[in-house]
């Protein structure tokens, strides 16, 4: 008799674990970041997300809101993911539109997470960027947001020869299941 009602506690313990479980798995999917991500994420639907600077400033941490809407760049070496060699995407940290894959990015020395192509060319716009004298740029913003990137050079590795050289506070990375 006792072992019958300790099984029947240990069953209603594991079913309460359970609900638990399932309870905070739900609300962590609703509460952080992942819940601005939609299921067209994985190519610019021709959709664009505007919003004034005071509610990006609210939505963005300071360094993401200098790099993405001041077209800042961060200090070399200092993203986190800019040794990142783990599979998976890297998406807009701002609207969560799919921009990178691991397979395409590469260890190009300078500091910042490098890319020799986009996901989806729909994905970015591109710009021309004269704000250094001398040099004229090709700047990279997400087609979605608008968020500044980073910028894109021609001296990358093949197949495309391009060189996407990406500020790693501009980007989430999504490890592949
Ligand atoms: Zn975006």
């Amino acid at each position: 008799m006792k072992l019958r009602i300790t099984i029947v506690a240990i069953l209603v313990a594991i079913a309460a674990v359970g609900i638990i479980g399932q309870t905070a798995m739900n609300s962590s999917a609703t509460g952080n970041a992942s819940s601005r991500l939609r299921s067209s994420d994985d190519v610019f639907d021709g959709k664009k997300i505007v919003k004034s600077e005071a509610e990006w400033q609210k939505l963005l941490t300071p360094t993401e809101f200098i790099v993405l809407r001041k077209k800042g760049t961060e200090r070399p070496y200092t993203g986190a993911l800019t040794d990142n060699k783990k599979a998976g995407v890297y998406v807009c940290a701002a609207c969560g539109l799919h921009l990178f894959s691991s397979k395409h990015k590469f260890d190009s020395g300078t500091g910042w997470p490098s890319f020799y192509q986009v996901i989806n060319k729909k994905n970015v716009d591109e710009e021309v960027d004269r704000s250094i004298p001398d040099e004229t740029r090709t700047e990279v913003n997400c087609a979605r947001c608008g968020g500044h990137l980073g910028h894109v050079f021609d001296d990358g590795p093949q197949p495309t020869g391009l060189r996407y050289c990406i500020n790693s506070v501009s980007l989430k990375f999504l490890p592949a299941k």
